[in-house]
């Protein structure tokens, strides 16, 4: 005689454990990157603006060529100390760990005598 045993997923007491990534402002520097904040000063190179603009003579026409500041890496700012915490970045990756569901009853052990 045969018996079937239906397919039956034990779903009770599992747990989803959801990791994201946000990126915020950094908590060290309050996201300005550097840990002090003198250490922050605008980029003499670029005016702050992060880009310089330089005229490039190409025959009769000159054109405007605008790149990102090499001194500053188009941060318009350079930090002179910058922040551990976030690298000078002032941005922060923090991982969150966001648990999702719980068993609903912890396995209490039981009178064991040994
Ligand atoms: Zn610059
Ligand atoms: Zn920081």
């Amino acid at each position: 005689m045969d018996h079937e045993v239906p397919f039956q997923a034990a779903m009770d007491g599992h747990e989803d454990e959801i990791e994201i990534d946000v990126l915020r402002a950094c908590e060290q520097c309050n996201g300005s990157g550097s840990e002090s904040s003198e250490g922050v000063r605008e980029c003499p190179a670029c005016d702050g603006r992060g880009r310089i603009q330089r005229i490039e003579k190409a025959g009769f026409f000159t054109k405007q060529v605008v790149t990102d500041c090499s001194s500053c890496r188009g941060e318009g700012r350079i930090v002179s100390d910058p922040c551990l915490s976030c690298d000078g970045q002032g941005r922060a990756k923090q991982s969150k760990q966001i648990k999702g569901l719980q068993s609903p009853q912890a396995s209490l052990p039981g009178p064991d005598s040994g």
